[in-house]
């Protein structure tokens, strides 16, 4: 029987879990649902929650669970989620995972998690390179996918590139301290459970993308 998932990327900061689910979007016509987007956009507003939320991620800490459960709850009950959908960021915590089972047993879908396998040494250099277009969100970095011209993106010439302000040293290394801590339990858990897959992510992104789309096509996945 066909049933619609809810596919986790799991992976440490810079590991390629945004590229890879823009990807999986743009060519699969699944909703990528990240969290960290979804931050990002919303510590912009003028609210309370706003600048706790802005100050959290910029200390490279975690959103309280709570919070971060209730954004993607709301977010997933939107009409483009009734099939499958990926996550892209959540959950990191056990408890995390905890609601996620309830959630997709609320809405009668199967979790199954893809590790995108990274070793630690190689993620730094990737995240204080990392610049993103504002217009697109397209990834770019400044070591080994550059754009064509220095500092703006090859779809949007006018957007200039950003740094995120957590990709830089002392936040990066708080944000691999914190996936270490909080997230990496919970391959352990997916893997007990029989739902863990990996891919390994120091390939290039098309050859990562093209093992992804076999998983998920071999997982018979319905959007
Ligand atoms: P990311 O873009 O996935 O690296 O997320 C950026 C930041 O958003 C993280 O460093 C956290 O502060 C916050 N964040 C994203 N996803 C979660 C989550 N599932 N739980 C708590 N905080 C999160």
């Amino acid at each position: 029987m066909f049933m619609s998932k809810i596919i986790v990327l799991i992976g440490a900061p810079g590991a390629g879990k945004g590229t890879q689910a823009r990807l999986l979007e743009a060519k699969l016509q699944i909703p990528q649902i990240s969290t960290g987007d979804m931050f990002r956009e919303i510590q912009n507003s003028d609210t309370a929650l706003a600048r706790e939320v802005k100050e959290i991620l910029a200390s490279g800490k975690l959103v309280p669970d709570n919070v971060t459960f209730e954004m993607v709850k709301e977010r997933t009950s939107r009409e483009d989620c009734g099939g499958s959908y990926i996550l892209d960021g959540f959950p990191r915590t056990p408890r995390q995972a905890e609601m996620l089972e309830e959630l997709a047993s609320d809405q009668g879908k199967v979790i199954s998690t893809i590790l995108i396998d990274v070793p630690f040494e190689k993620l730094e250099e990737r995240l204080t390179g990392r610049r993103s277009c504002p217009e697109c969100g397209e990834i770019y970095n400044i070591h080994y996918k550059k754009p064509k011209v220095d500092g703006f993106c090859d779809d949007h010439p006018q957007a200039m590139l950003k740094h995120r302000a957590d990709d830089t040293e002392d936040k990066v290394k708080v944000r691999l301290e914190t996936y270490e801590e909080n997230t990496k339990p919970l391959l352990k858990y997916y893997e007990d459970s029989g739902r863990l897959q990996k891919v390994d992510g120091t390939r290039r992104p098309d050859e990562i993308y093209r093992e992804l789309e076999n998983l998920i096509a071999t997982n018979n996945v319905t959007a």
